[in-house]
């Protein structure tokens, strides 16, 4: 599959007013300054497709895009700095949680995980959490031009184990690098199959 077209529609700060359910959507989401919007910019090859995140505090919106006049790729805010909720469990924010549980056409939500970090409690929380939803999910491992090939490596078994204590079987993985544009086409591949199916 290859992006000939793609057009912002709009920002949504509740998930009642997103666009109908209409089409086929894939939803992207991580931590802030993971590198979702340098991520999404070079998936569709726009510079400024999406824009740099909102700094924490500021309101939080749910990013539509028109992607080839047939399914949405969807821009959410980032989690990890919602606060702990009353019942103790980690909040990812309202919208958020929202979204992910009321999303009817969602195929597929890539979570994003900074490759270079070990695993992080908070985006092991949230895979946690939107499969125990049985939400489909892939994760993507962003900026893997950072490390040397055994220190990816290295890290993304550390994922994986930390993973494989809790889960049958592993979700789909793409490791990408937006700067050298790594996974473009493993991304669009599996987008395609998700469509197709
Ligand atoms: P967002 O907050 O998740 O949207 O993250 P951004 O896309 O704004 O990226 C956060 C920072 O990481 C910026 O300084 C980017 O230049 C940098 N960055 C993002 N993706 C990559 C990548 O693949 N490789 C490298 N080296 N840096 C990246």
């Amino acid at each position: 599959m290859e992006i000939t077209q793609a057009e912002f529609v709009s920002s949504y700060a509740d998930v009642r007013k997103c666009p109908a359910p209409d089409k086929p959507e894939f939803a992207f989401i991580g931590r802030s300054n993971v590198g979702k919007s340098s991520l999404l910019n070079m998936l569709t090859q726009r510079k400024q497709l999406a824009k740099t995140s909102v700094k924490p505090g500021k309101t939080q919106t749910i990013n539509h895009f028109i992607i080839n006049n047939a399914w949405y790729l969807v821009d959410l805010p980032g989690y990890g700095y919602a606060s702990v909720s009353k019942d103790k469990r980690a909040g990812f924010g309202k919208i958020i949680e929202q979204y992910v549980l009321k999303r009817e056409n969602l195929y597929c939500l890539f979570i994003l995980i900074d490759s270079r970090l070990e695993p992080q409690k908070i985006d092991l929380e949230f895979i946690q959490w939107s499969g125990s939803k049985g939400v489909p999910i892939a994760l993507v491992f962003t900026k893997a031009d950072k490390l040397k090939k055994n220190e990816l490596q290295k890290n993304l078994s550390r994922y994986e184990s930390t993973l494989l204590q809790t889960w049958e079987e592993l979700p789909p993985i793409v490791v990408t690098s937006a700067t050298e544009k790594t996974g473009r086409s493993e991304l669009l591949t599996f987008i395609g199959n998700a469509l197709a199916e």
